[in-house]
């Protein structure tokens, strides 16, 4: 049996960031960590970005030793004692706590088919398996058409590989970017040499060989080297149901990121907050949440009181297209579009009620705080008070 005043269950960037809180304030304290990875932390943002332009592999790794930090690798906790505090691993080893983390992420939706022929990109394992694909093979398949499916093809398409997108929805990101810009975003997409199968769905998949063949619903076959999917994932929940925590798309915790059992705490993209400026509760899947959630549940698992308002924001890389973004990027809500130079810089508002819900900053830098307080003023706005109001701060590149 091993006791840790803080163990963390999960092994991502919202673990290392606790580690990080914890130590601001407990500079001794012993801290557990439990991972079913067999790497320590990482960031994951590089897998699908600067990895594949040529940045080293050593930009990645979370900076956790000489933090009096032990983890344990390749592990499963199974059960969880809240009343002894205590946590099992699915290797029968028990490890008790006085404050106990969940910072258990989200797993990929899986497709219906294609089992492991299908890399549903995730992980440092996954980047290390498309890389070692993309050594001998030539053409990719890009299963969904939201932030890995997008990252990911821009990446493969910059290594020189043909690669075929294929999603359900209209265009690339639509369920972010209002139709026109999604629609932009596609046709860039086909410039750079994309090939991209909007509307259309995949339904079986047979392996020939070293290759794959992709069946889509309208009787189509696509012959690919590698299949990577994006569709989604779904909050690793599972643990804290098993001991009644309240649940709700997300451990609910409340703004200490307590969850509903006493020294017990969540958060990162399994955890479903209060955001004030938004007025109702969220779960983020992105890394500034992971990184600032994780930090202020150390914080508070080591006696502090901050409440989590963090609005986080979040950011995506497609081959030279670049944003930010904050708040609540639904492209069903209202939008106005605030172009300097259509499609390539501007900021697009998101409304709802007259208030600003969301704030896209195209190609637009150093604007994220002010986006942010603007999601937190009451309103009401129209599109004419939000003209001009949060314009570039870089100079605009010469053509
Ligand atoms: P997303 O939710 O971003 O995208 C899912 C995509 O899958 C959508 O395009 C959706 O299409 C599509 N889809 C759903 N069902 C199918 C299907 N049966 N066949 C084909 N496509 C389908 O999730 P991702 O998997 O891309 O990313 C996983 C998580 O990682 C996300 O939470 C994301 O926030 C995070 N992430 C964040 C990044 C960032 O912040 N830059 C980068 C990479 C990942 P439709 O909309 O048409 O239904």
């Amino acid at each position: 049996m091993t006791n840790y005043p803080y163990l963390i269950i999960g092994g991502g960037m919202t673990a290392a960031a606790a580690v990080d809180g914890i130590r601001e304030v407990d500079s001794t304290g012993g801290i557990g960590l439990i991972s079913a990875e067999l790497d320590a932390p990482y960031d994951r943002p590089p897998l699908s970005k600067a990895l594949w332009k040529g940045k080293p592999m050593d930009v990645i790794w979370r900076k956790t030793e000489n933090k009096g930090v032990k983890i344990h690798l390749g592990r499963v906790a199974k059960e969880i004692f809240p009343q002894q505090k205590r946590v099992v691993d699915d290797k029968g080893d028990v490890f008790t706590y006085q404050k106990l983390l969940l910072a258990t992420g989200g797993k990929p939706r899986r497709l219906p088919f294609g089992d492991d022929h299908i890399i549903y990109f995730r992980t440092l394992p996954d980047y290390r398996r498309l890389r070692a694909l993309t050594e001998t093979g030539r053409r990719f398949a890009v299963i969904g058409g939201g932030f890995i499916g997008s990252e990911i093809a821009a990446a493969l398409a910059m290594n020189g590989k043909e690669v075929v997108m294929i999603f359900p929805g209209k265009a690339i990101g639509d369920r972010v970017f209002p139709s026109p810009l999604a629609q932009f975003v596609s046709s860039f997409y086909r410039q750079k040499g994309v090939e991209i199968l909007a509307g259309e769905e995949i339904v079986g998949l047979e392996t020939r060989g070293n290759q794959h063949v992709l069946k889509t619903r309208t009787n189509r076959e696509i012959v690919v080297d590698g299949v990577v999917a994006g569709v989604g994932i779904t909050p690793n929940v599972e643990l804290a149901q098993t001991i009644g925590l309240e649940v709700e798309n997300g451990i609910v915790v409340d703004e200490l990121l307590h969850s509903s059992l006493p020294d017990i705490y969540a958060a990162g993209d399994v955890a479903a907050f209060y955001n004030p400026a938004l007025g109702k509760r969220i779960r983020v899947e992105h890394e500034d949440n992971a990184n600032c959630m994780g930090r202020l549940a150390g914080r508070n698992m080591a006696g502090k009181s901050e409440p989590y308002h963090h609005l986080p924001f979040f950011y995506s890389d497609m081959f030279d297209l670049g944003y930010e973004a904050v708040g609540e990027l639904d492209s069903r809500l209202e939008t106005f579009a605030d172009w300097k130079r259509p499609n390539e810089e501007g900021v697009i508002y998101y409304l709802q009620n007259d208030r600003v819900r969301g704030v896209l900053l195209w190609n637009v830098w150093e604007q994220v705080e002010a986006a942010r307080q603007l999601i937190a003023e009451p309103g009401p706005f129209t599109a004419q008070d939000l003209k001009g109001r949060l314009p570039a701060k870089t100079p605009i590149p010469k053509p």
